[in-house]
């Protein structure tokens, strides 16, 4: 599977921490991730992710390009609710594509470890 992995600043550790506890379930797919969120997952764990730009530089809506041509199957974007966004926009287009394109989006880590199930 191809597998989105984004967070918002605010909820990098808690991505991290997530892939990690969740690593080799991870190596199984084929990872995605915005510029930062990569880097960092990156540096932490033994796995490849192939980088888009930052998300605010235009990584969100690279991703959703990729759900639009039907080529991006799960997305873990862990969003932070209590801090506004510069990007607000490109958010808001990549939740939509995920609806618009039937993609299991989670959207916070408690879906996410149910989504995860699924796996
Ligand atoms: P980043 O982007 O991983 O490059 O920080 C995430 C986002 O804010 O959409």
């Amino acid at each position: 599977m191809n597998i989105a992995l984004i967070a918002h600043d605010k909820k990098k550790e808690e991505m991290i921490e997530f892939v990690k506890d969740n690593e080799e379930l991870f190596a199984k797919h084929n990872l995605y991730g915005t510029g930062t969120t990569g880097k960092k997952i990156m540096e932490n764990t033994n796995l490849t992710v192939h980088r888009f730009l930052s998300g605010p530089y235009g990584g969100d809506q690279q991703i959703g390009s990729m759900i639009a041509i039907g080529k991006m199957d799960m997305v873990f974007f862990f969003r932070d609710p209590l801090t506004a966004q510069p990007h607000e926009p490109d958010i808001s287009a990549l939740m939509r594509l995920c609806d618009v394109h039937y993609i299991p989006l989670a959207s916070n880590k408690a879906t996410a470890l149910i989504l995860l199930k699924s796996l």
